[in-house]
C-alpha cells in the first residue's frame, strides 16, 4: 500500500516559475518539433509549450512504456506511434517526464535517430541522477530529485494520481 507524502515535493508555483526559465531557454534553442512521450509528460508538455508560444513549433506524441503497475523499471522499452511520425531533417526536442535509469530515453533516442532528424535534444521534468544505469543525459532539466517515487503533474502510479497539480512523493505504508 502507498500513500502521498504529507506535503508536495514540488509545488505548482515552483513548477510554474521553473517552466518560465526552461521555456525561454528552449525558445532560444529554436526547435522545429516538440516530441512528447506519453503519458507521463502530457501536463508538462501542455504547460511548457504554451510558455514557448511559437507559431512555427510542431507538437507530436509517441508512447513509451516500461513500467507495469510497479514502481521499478523493467528495462525493456516498448515504443509506439512511430508510424505517422515525420521528423526527417527536423530539429527535435524530445520531452519525457522523468529520467531515471535512462533506459527509456536511450531507447527512444536510438530509435528516433533512425528516422534521420537534423538533431535531437532532450528535456525532462525530473532527473534522478543517482539512479542512472545507462549513459544518458538530458539537455534541459526541470528539477533534480532524489531517489524517491513521485506522482502527480501527469505522473502516475498504476494509472492513478496523474491529475494532481503538484509533484508528490509516494510513501509505502
Ligand atoms: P527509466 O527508463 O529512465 O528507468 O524510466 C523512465 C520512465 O519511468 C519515466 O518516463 C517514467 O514513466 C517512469 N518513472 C521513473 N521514475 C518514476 C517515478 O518516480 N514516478 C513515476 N510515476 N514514474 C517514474
Ligand atoms: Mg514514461
Amino acid at each position: 500500500m502507498y500513500k502521498l507524502s504529507s506535503a508536495p515535493l514540488v509545488t505548482s508555483q515552483q513548477i510554474d516559475k521553473r517552466l518560465d526559465t526552461l521555456a525561454s531557454e528552449i525558445k532560444a534553442a529554436d526547435f522545429d518539433v516538440i516530441l512528447s512521450v506519453l503519458t507521463g509528460s502530457y501536463i508538462f508538455t501542455a504547460d511548457l509549450s504554451r510558455k514557448i508560444a511559437d507559431t512555427e513549433l510542431e507538437i507530436a506524441f509517441i508512447k513509451a512504456s516500461s513500467y507495469g503497475d510497479s514502481t521499478e523499471s523493467k528495462g525493456t522499452v516498448k515504443i509506439s506511434g512511430l508510424e505517422k511520425l515525420d521528423i526527417k531533417g527536423k530539429r527535435i526536442l524530445l520531452i519525457d517526464d522523468i529520467l531515471d535509469t535512462g533506459n527509456t530515453m536511450k531507447a527512444l533516442v536510438e530509435t528516433l535517430l533512425k528516422l534521420e532528424p537534423a538533431s535531437i535534444k532532450t528535456c525532462v521534468l525530473l532527473n534522478k541522477e543517482s539512479r542512472r544505469v545507462v549513459d544518458c543525459h538530458a539537455d534541459f532539466v526541470g528539477f533534480e530529485i532524489e531517489d524517491k517515487f513521485v506522482v502527480g503533474y501527469g505522473l502516475d502510479y498504476a494509472s492513478k494520481y496523474r491529475t494532481l497539480p503538484e509533484i508528490w512523493t509516494l510513501e509505502e505504508v
